[in-house]
């Protein structure tokens, strides 16, 4: 069912509940559905939905509509040069063709275990807002991803938007990811974002792993390591360790659970370091 507003929309998920799924890029609904892992007896497409290709910012937020394309992120100037984290993201996320087809939205809402953009998500604070019969709710998103494949969204719901916090001016990311080729899903990836005060201390972090545990997981000690700190080098090793702890990966062809942890480390620390690095920040032995 191909609908034009979100009442359309909701009203289509209403009427058939668990039978009907959201269509945004399809790049990961489509597959499923070839691979008969999904099988919904509906589909309701938002693509011809209007005003939810939305990104700008408004009310100390950036705005991600649900229908809005990886591609969009990674062409926009003002997105590369304000949030590096997002920019890094758009252009390591499958290939140029899934990236003009997938949705940020979609991604998060498809919550693969492997997934960037929940990474991303997670460490830059970002709240999913959902609609459904009573309306829209705000859902941050450490509470909106459940486990593998399974988020908060409900039979009958439609996530609008992402909407992440504007960063202040003295805050950048960096987003690590090591694939066995390009396009692939990640090895293990890393999602970092730093705020410095005016005294180059550490004032906001954070911190999310992907490929690493059965979602995208924020490595909260990690933060709260850094969080008041000035940036030393052991400092930055004593919080990427953080990350190698609570990692549970799985052994399979992209790698053992020995290597996957300890990648987990290697590239939080690189994403500290390059974040850092962004900053202008000196990082003391
Ligand atoms: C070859 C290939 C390589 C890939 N490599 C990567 C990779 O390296 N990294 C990565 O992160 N991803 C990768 N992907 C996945 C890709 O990025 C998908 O685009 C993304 O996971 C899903 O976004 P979509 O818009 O296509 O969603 P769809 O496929 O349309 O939907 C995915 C799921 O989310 C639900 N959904 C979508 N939008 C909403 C909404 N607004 N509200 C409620 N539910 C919704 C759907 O019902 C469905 O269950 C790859 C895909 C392919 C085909």
């Amino acid at each position: 069912m191909r609908s034009t507003s979100v009442e359309e929309a909701l009203a289509a998920l209403q009427q058939h509940g668990g039978d009907a799924r959201v269509l945004a890029g399809g790049q990961s609904l489509i597959p499923a559905m070839r691979y008969r892992l999904a099988r919904p007896a509906v589909l309701v497409d938002i693509n011809r939905v209007q005003g939810l290709d939305t990104l700008h910012e408004a009310d100390g937020h950036l705005h991600i509509g649900a229908t809005l394309r990886d591609a969009r992120l990674e062409f926009t100037p003002w997105i590369a040069e304000r949030y590096s984290l997002l920019s890094d993201v758009s252009r390591v996320v499958a290939d140029p063709i899934v990236r003009h087809m997938g949705t940020v939205v979609g991604s998060v809402c498809h919550n693969d275990p492997s997934g960037d953009w929940t990474a991303a998500a997670l460490a830059a604070r970002a709240t999913m807002t959902v609609q459904g019969q009573d309306g829209p709710r705000d859902v941050l998103i450490d509470d909106f991803l459940i486990d593998a494949f399974q988020t908060s969204v409900q039979d009958g719901e439609l996530a609008i938007a992402m909407r992440l916090p504007t960063p202040g001016p003295r805050t950048q990311g960096s987003y690590q990811k090591i694939e066995r080729k390009v396009g692939d899903y990640a090895t293990c990836a890393a999602a970092v974002q730093l705020t410095l005060d005016d005294a180059g201390l550490i004032s906001a972090a954070g911190v999310a792993i992907t490929a690493a545990a059965t979602t995208a997981i924020r490595v909260a000690k990690a933060e709260a390591m850094l969080i008041g700190q000035r940036p030393t080098l052991q400092l930055l090793q004593d919080a990427a360790m953080e990350a190698s702890i609570l990692s549970t990966p799985v052994a399979d062809a992209r790698g053992s659970v020995a290597y996957k942890k300890d990648m987990a480390r290697v590239l939080v620390l690189r994403g500290l370091k390059q974040s850092l690095t962004r900053l202008n920040a000196e990082v003391t032995a």
